[in-house]
């Protein structure tokens, strides 16, 4: 049976919307090897799979809902190792109460398509319950860095995202994990996590994939309507604006930026941001990273861009509303 052919089956979709304590998903208990992609929904079931993958094991983590986005982390992975595994699990513990934990786009056969064409070796598509219960409530803490920026409007966000990776890199125990740089902060964090806490997981990022006329892809970009979808290009706009003015400095950069972003309406700023690439403060000149979040209607979207600051400068570093 083929991932395609499961979508005709009437079977529960794996991955439930709700808590950890929500039933059980549709590979629960059971090892599906399809004709063209494993899929396994138990830690157990995972831990065999895994013992019999030799070579280099490289982990994309996901939330499902896959796009070209994902399918570059895919093809990243499989030039680094041997063997590409996918996880698909919408985590409820990096959610806020307000978020859309129970509106995420949830596209299982689709996305187990995208498995398949891309020869991915394993897929673990665990429930809640598999990976956060029953259990104490360890969870990781990402220091100062997890307070800053996404973590002043997402509180808990990221260790939320630092528990889980850690569980998957335990489960996995992959040689590599790929993270894209749409996510920059995230990115940063699970490097950081990985090296401090001696997880033996090299972190490699892969550079944003994008629409044609900018917008970073994004399983949060089908809420727009086609309004809300022009409004939002202008982040990558914004964000284009500043890396330009990069030879003239930090400030430069700020206010081209924030232009952009204050001429269009229906757009609610979050924070535009210049820092290192470790996100620490921004440098005179050199390597900088330029990120930005906002609102358009009720959809948040983050977009990061990479600044070769030149001439020294001042900026402020920081514009938040
Ligand atoms: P998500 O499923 O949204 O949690 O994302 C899973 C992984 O895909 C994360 O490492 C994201 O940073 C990455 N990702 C999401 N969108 C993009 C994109 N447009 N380009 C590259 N990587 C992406």
């Amino acid at each position: 049976m083929t991932a395609t052919d499961l979508k005709s089956t009437a079977k529960p979709r794996p991955n439930p919307v709700g808590p950890p304590t929500a039933a059980p998903g549709g590979f629960h208990g059971s090892h599906q090897v399809l004709d063209a992609v494993p899929v396994v929904g138990t830690r157990a079931e995972l831990a065999a799979a895994r013992r019999a993958l030799t070579g280099r094991v490289v982990l994309v983590p996901t939330m499902g809902a896959l796009h070209e986005g994902h399918r570059a982390l895919m093809r990243a992975a499989a030039a680094i190792g041997d063997h590409v595994v996918v996880s698909i699990f919408v985590n409820p513990t990096q959610f806020g109460p307000e978020e859309d934990l129970d509106r995420y786009p949830r596209t299982p056969w689709a996305d187990l398509d995208m498995c398949a064409e891309e020869g991915v070796a394993l897929v673990f598509m665990p429930d809640c319950l598999q990976m956060y219960g029953p259990e104490l409530g360890i969870r990781v803490d990402g220091g100062a860095l997890a307070n800053r920026l996404e973590g002043v409007v997402r509180p808990g966000h990221f260790s939320g995202v630092l528990t889980v990776v850690a569980k998957l890199f335990g489960l996995f125990d992959p040689d590599t994990a790929v993270f894209g740089e749409k996510d920059y902060q995230q990115f940063v964090l699970i490097r950081a996590m990985s090296r401090e806490l001696a997880l033996g997981v090299d972190v490699y990022g892969v550079p944003t994939v994008r629409e044609s006329d900018g917008l970073a892809l994004s399983s949060r970009n089908r809420y727009l309507d086609d309004q809300q979808r022009v409004v939002a290009g202008a982040l990558s706009r914004a964000l284009r604006a500043g890396a330009d003015e990069g030879s003239r400095g930090g400030a430069a950069v700020l206010i081209a930026a924030q232009t952009v972003l204050e001429a269009q309406p229906g757009l609610e700023l979050d924070y535009l941001a210049l820092t290192d690439p470790d996100l620490g403060p921004a440098p005179e000149s050199g390597p900088g990273r330029l990120l930005v979040a906002a609102r358009v209607g009720t959809t948040r979207l983050i977009d990061n861009l990479p600044v070769t600051l030149k001439a020294p400068s001042s900026p402020e570093g920081e514009v938040r509303h």
